[in-house]
């Protein structure tokens, strides 16, 4: 049985309070490199894991899950959504409001994990993911006998010998949704709030993968009302359909007027270092009556502009074919709602 380290939990009451245990603690909250000392906690599903295989060393804690504040699902049909980080995948998957008006977005967590991991893992949890690879995600006993990689502890990339950096693979499930869904975040920190597009919350850097500073903690993620027919969808690919993180993955939103698509947005993940945002695919299905025919040539831009790196399960082969697969599902479904 893999053993907790021991270490310092402190468990915030608001926002305020877990701003100040972050100052006082000192050292980077969002750093997940080796040297990383302290981090924000909310369902903990991805931060005890890493700290009993040794991935994170963390000497303290601040635990997200007792501010009420950060919970919750409010819709507003006029002026869009608010969702609280704390709130649960099980929460997300299940509203009501969600499910009928930000279908991708319900989709993509109802298909994390498993029951129990999303009834204790947040959306704000979720975001925050620390990026994965064959080489990092393992024992430390596994990591020490291949003498680490550059994510943790050595100074080159197993995968990439010769590349600029850590290619870790982004496999946040409500990322690319939330994405598509043209979704931001609010984010605290001692010095006030600063306001983020979803797109713009993750980085090329598979070490540093969230562009959140030191002491700041994510409040509010919000989505924009969606007027007229906008249709959304997730297609997840994973090895083992029961529980697997994503390895060639795509959320689609579209708004049509008639047959006509006035706007197109399709997100690949787990394919890059961060969500992939498929821009030839969207170009080319904006304004178009998608036809099968148009269906198949997007799925095959898809394939043809993801390069993954061989660091999931899967080999690079399969999950461009999946990719091409999975782009081709997602634009059937919200082609045709209800078929
Ligand atoms: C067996 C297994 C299978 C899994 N499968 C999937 C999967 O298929 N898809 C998938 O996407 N995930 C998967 N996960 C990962 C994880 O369970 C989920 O991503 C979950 O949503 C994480 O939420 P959490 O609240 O437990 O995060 P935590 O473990 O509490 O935190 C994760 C990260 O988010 C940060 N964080 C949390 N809240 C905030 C906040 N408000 N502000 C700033 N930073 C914050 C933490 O500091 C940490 O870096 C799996 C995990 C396991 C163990
Ligand atoms: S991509 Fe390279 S540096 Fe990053 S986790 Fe994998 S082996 Fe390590």
């Amino acid at each position: 049985m893999l053993r907790l380290p021991a270490f310092e939990y402190r468990s915030a009451r608001t926002v305020a309070e877990a701003l100040e245990l972050l100052g006082e603690f000192g050292g980077s909250s969002v750093d997940k490199t080796p040297e990383a000392q302290v981090m924000l906690m909310a369902g903990g599903t991805d931060v005890l894991p890493n700290m009993k295989e040794r991935i994170f060393a963390l000497q303290r804690v601040v635990g997200l899950h007792g501010v009420a504040s950060l919970r919750g699902v409010s819709v507003d049909p006029e002026h869009g959504a608010r969702l609280g980080p704390n709130t649960t995948l099980h929460e997300i998957a299940n509203a009501p409001d969600i499910r009928a008006r930000y279908q991708a977005l319900a989709e993509a967590a109802s298909v994390i994990a498993t029951p129990q991991i999303r009834a204790q893992g947040t959306l704000g949890g979720n975001l925050c993911l620390d990026t994965r690879c064959n080489y990092y995600n393992q024992s430390a006993l596994w990591r020490k006998a291949r003498d680490y990689c550059l994510k943790k502890g050595s100074d080159v990339c197993r995968v990439a010998p010769n590349g600029a950096g850590c290619y870790a693979v982004s496999s946040c499930d409500t990322a690319p949704a939330l994405i598509a869904l043209g979704a931001t975040v609010r984010i605290a920190s001692r010095k006030g709030e600063r306001e983020l597009s979803v797109a713009d919350l993750y980085s090329d850097d598979g070490i540093r993968p969230v562009h959140l500073h030191d002491g700041e903690v994510l409040t509010d993620v919000l989505l924009p009302a969606l007027e007229g027919d906008w249709r959304s969808t997730y297609v997840k690919y994973r090895v083992r359909g029961a529980f697997d993180f994503p390895i060639a993955s795509v959320a689609v939103a579209a708004l049509f007027d008639g047959d006509e698509c006035l706007e197109a947005r399709v997100v690949a993940q787990a394919v890059a270092t961060h969500p992939l945002p498929l821009t030839k695919v969207e170009t080319l299905l904006k304004g178009k009556h998608w036809t099968p025919d148009l269906i198949v040539e997007a799925a095959e831009i898809a394939y043809k502009t993801v390069h993954p790196m061989d660091n999931t399960s899967g080999t690079i082969a399969l999950r461009r074919r999946m990719m091409r697969a999975s782009t081709q599902r997602a634009l059937e479904a919200v082609a045709r709602p209800g078929a």
